[in-house]
Parts: structure tokens; C-alpha cells; sequence
């Protein structure tokens, strides 16, 4: 647990403990809480998988000292995983799509990992075969990944959840994320709903994305530029589960390039574009709340914002909506 009144031995002490901070803009009778994750030492929501993950698999023996991780990512995981691995004497490779931001890639080589890219065409799935081509030929090597790992939800669901309830005393309404695993989304969600059954569970995904077929919405694919969440194949979205979904909110980049814009210009936080997607959905249940459309057993809501808009200058993003590269 992170304590900023004292000293601390290691850089892994300040994973987690992020600050909730309320969205401004949100309805007054129904506000709207997001955890500010870019606070963590690898500015992303990823360290916290890196650390957890990483001391589990040394803790059940499933990772020697000296072994190695092998990861695919689109990139703050790596930084996550490269993080706590040089940390607790392991080495990190990562196998990152071309499309990704080079930002995280030069990041996870600071960090002393190695990276691999793979053809963006390829997508997350051109990744992961690569990943496990990899493990086969290093001793001592693991792929935790992150996308079929249970302990990717466990680890939200042991840090990010009861932090949330913890600073709002228990009293949450609505959980809202962005789905890339999904590992975020379903530990808060499975803790929300511990704590109250009626918690309102959100999905979020880019338009585009195909999250939402899996509760039968009729969505179409197409590329799209927000980065860090969405799927163009479910079947690869292992740990995420539909029944605990209430609803799937798609959101235009325009929308979420808007947002994380006004974010900062207004309420002064540099969060990239999947915390302005989810401002958007957040807002927007918000809103249904304070309309009477959503029954919840409190007029409040929690989102997370997952990084920093820093990571992202190199792809114009507080450039016109036109320039963004995404
Ligand atoms: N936003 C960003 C910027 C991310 O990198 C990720 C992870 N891919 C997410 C949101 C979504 O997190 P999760 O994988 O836990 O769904």
C-alpha cells in the first residue's frame, strides 16, 4: 500500500493508492468519480497487473529468479510487467504490434526489457502466436497473458475495487471502464458486486469494437483511434463476461478525442484517449441516473482513467481530430 508520508525502499511501494477525483462536469445530484492511474510509478493502470501478476507467479513457483516473462502488448502492460520484473530479478520481453506508440516502446527498452513488433495487420492475435513462439525457445520462460490470466481480474479486484469503495464509503452506484482485457472491468465489477448486487456494471469500447455483440447488439467492425481498449475478435477477450455487463456504451473517437480534450483544457488532466472515452460513458450514465433510468443503489458513479495523455503527443492527440493519428 502506498503511504506518501514516508519513505519507501522500492519504486514497487507506489504501485496502486491512486487519487479518485471527481469529474467536474458530471450531473451535481449524481457525480462521477474516476481513479487517476497515470499517479502510478509507470504512469498506467497496467502496473498494477505487472506487480501482482509477477509476485504471484514467483510466489507459486511458476517463475524462476533470473526466468523470463514473455508478454504480447499494446504497451502499458509491458511498461507494467517491465517494471516490477526488473525489480524482482526477472527478465521481460515484449511482443508489441507495429501500430502502438513508440512512447511505450522506448519506455519498456529504459526499463531494460526487450521488444519484439509484429505486423500491425497481424492484430493482438499475430501477438500472441509470437509470444508463445518466443517462450518456446528461452528456458524458464512464462507468458502470463494478460488476456485468458484470472489474475489480471485478481489483481483489480484485490487493489482497484476496494480502493474505490474504500474512498467512497462503500457507497457506488455504477462501475464504467474500458474493456481491452477487460481484467480492469471484470475485478471491479466482481468486487461491486460482492458489495451490492444491483451495482450498474459498463462496458466501454470504442465504435468499431465488438464487445457489444456479445450481449446480441448488432455492431459493426471498423478501425478506430482510441487506444487501449476494444476488440476486433472476442474470442481473444477470455476473462471478460458478458452476464456481469449490464450494459456495452460504444463511443466515437470523435467524442472521446472531444472529451479528453476538454479534460484538460477544463479540469486540468492529461488522460489519453481511453479516459476520454470512458468520461463520455461515465457522464452519460450519470446523466440516466439523475433521469430516473437507471435504478442504482446510489446516485454515484466510478471510472478509471487508465493513462496519461503524455504517452500519446508523438500521435498528435491534442492536435484537430483530423491530425490524431490514434
Ligand atoms: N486504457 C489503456 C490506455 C490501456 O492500455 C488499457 C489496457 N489495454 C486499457 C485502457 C484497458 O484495460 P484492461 O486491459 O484492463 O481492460
Amino acid at each position: 500500500m502506498t503511504a506518501h508520508g514516508t519513505p519507501l525502499s522500492s519504486v514497487l511501494d507506489t504501485v496502486g493508492e491512486t487519487p479518485l477525483v471527481r469529474v467536474q462536469s458530471a450531473p451535481e445530484a449524481v457525480p462521477v468519480y474516476a481513479k487517476l492511474e497515470s499517479f502510478n510509478p509507470g504512469a498506467s493502470v497496467k502496473d498494477r497487473i505487472g506487480l501482482y501478476i509477477v509476485e504471484q507467479l514467483l510466489e507459486r513457483g511458476d517463475l524462476e529468479p533470473g526466468g523470463t516473462v514473455i508478454e504480447p502488448t499494446a504497451g502499458n502492460t509491458g511498461i507494467g510487467f517491465a517494471i516490477a520484473a526488473g525489480q524482482l530479478d526477472v527478465n521481460a520481453v515484449f511482443v508489441v504490434p507495429e501500430r502502438f506508440s513508440v512512447e511505450k516502446q522506448q519506455l519498456m527498452d529504459a526499463l531494460g526489457a526487450r521488444v519484439v513488433n509484429t505486423p500491425t495487420e497481424d492484430g493482438m492475435g499475430g501477438a500472441i502466436d509470437r509470444a508463445h513462439e518466443l517462450a518456446e525457445e528461452i528456458d524458464g520462460a512464462v507468458v502470463p497473458q494478460q488476456f485468458s490470466n484470472p489474475l489480471n481480474v485478481e489483481a483489480h479486484y484485490e487493489t482497484t475495487g476496494p480502493e474505490i469503495f474504500d474512498a467512497l464509503d462503500g457507497e457506488v452506484g455504477a462501475v464504467v471502464a474500458g474493456c481491452g482485457t477487460a481484467g480492469t472491468l471484470m475485478g471491479i465489477a466482481k468486487y461491486a458486486l460482492d458489495q451490492h448486487p444491483d451495482t450498474h456494471v459498463v462496458a466501454v469500447e470504442p465504435e468499431g469494437s465488438l464487445y457489444s455483440t456479445t450481449k446480441g447488439a448488432d455492431a459493426e467492425e471498423d478501425e478506430y483511434k482510441i487506444e487501449g481498449i476494444g476488440t476486433h475478435d472476442t474470442d481473444t477477450n477470455e476473462l471478460f463476461e458478458p452476464e456481469l455487463v449490464d450494459e456495452i456504451i460504444q463511443v466515437p473517437d470523435r467524442r472521446a478525442h472531444d472529451e479528453l480534450k476538454r479534460l484538460a483544457s477544463e479540469e486540468g488532466h492529461l488522460v489519453a484517449s481511453s479516459s476520454g472515452a470512458a468520461s463520455v460513458a461515465a457522464r452519460n450514465v450519470a446523466e440516466r441516473i439523475r433521469d430516473g433510468e437507471i435504478d442504482v443503489p446510489y446516485d454515484s458513479v466510478a471510472t478509471i482513467f487508465p493513462d496519461s495523455s503524455e504517452r500519446y503527443l508523438s500521435k498528435g492527440i491534442y492536435r484537430s481530430f483530423e491530425e490524431w493519428e490514434g
